[in-house]
């Protein structure tokens, strides 16, 4: 890649905060920029191509793989893939901006391979299985099987967490975000 610069990694179970986590991080660093991902599947409510995701069909996405286009790719659920293009990547560094990746926990153990000491990966951690349930139900946004889904795929996925850099517990929420600072602030000062 022609630029390159640094990059922040978060991978989680659904429900376990990370986009409120996230969302309060990019407040406080004003250089981060999200890394917009491409994905198979249809959009979803408000959500808008080239904002939320690049939205490919099936043809396209297999298109841009066979280009070797993505960084990475998986297919997160059954039929459905999602992928981190290059160019992407260049826009955002290009700018001189860090680059931060919501991506499953395949997708998070690859990058931070790939990207070695430029990338700082971070899992975030619900206190329980059992917890998790209950925020996916209050978030709303799930079916009760779907929700089950996510909670038998959580198992998998905490499995995983001693390969990324940082496992930070989502327990009180502010405290949270203060460690997951912290440890950024540390990251960034190497
Ligand atoms: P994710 O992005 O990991 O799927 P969300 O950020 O959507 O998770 O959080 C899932 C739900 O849990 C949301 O309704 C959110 O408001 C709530 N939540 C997040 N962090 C906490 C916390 N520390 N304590 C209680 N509820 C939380
Ligand atoms: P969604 O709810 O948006 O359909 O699903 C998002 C899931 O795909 C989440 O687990 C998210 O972290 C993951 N994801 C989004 N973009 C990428 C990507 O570029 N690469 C990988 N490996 N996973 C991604």
């Amino acid at each position: 890649m022609a630029t390159t610069g640094k990059l922040i990694i978060f991978s989680a179970p659904s429900g376990s905060g990370k986009t409120t986590i996230v969302k309060q991080l990019l407040k406080i660093f004003p250089q981060f920029e999200f890394s917009i991902s491409a994905t198979s599947r249809q959009p979803r409510g408000e959500e808008k191509n080239g904002v939320d995701y690049f939205f490919l069909s099936q043809e396209e996405f297999r298109e841009k793989v066979a280009a070797d286009a993505f960084v990475e790719w998986e297919e997160v659920y059954n039929g459905t893939c999602y992928g981190t293009l290059k160019s992407e990547m260049e826009r955002i560094w290009s700018k001189g901006n860090i680059i931060i990746f919501d991506v499953d926990v395949m997708g998070g153990i690859n990058l931070k391979r790939i990207f070695g000491e430029q990338a700082c990966s971070v899992f975030i951690m619900p206190p329980s299985v059992e917890i998790l349930r209950e925020r996916l139900i209050g978030r709303g946004t799930d079916s009760m099987e779907t929700i089950e889904k996510r909670v038998a795929k959580a198992e998998f996925e905490i499995s995983k967490s001693p390969e990324f850099d940082h496992v930070v517990v989502n327990d009180v929420l502010e405290s949270a975000v203060a460690e997951t600072e912290r440890i950024i602030n540390d990251f960034l000062a190497k």
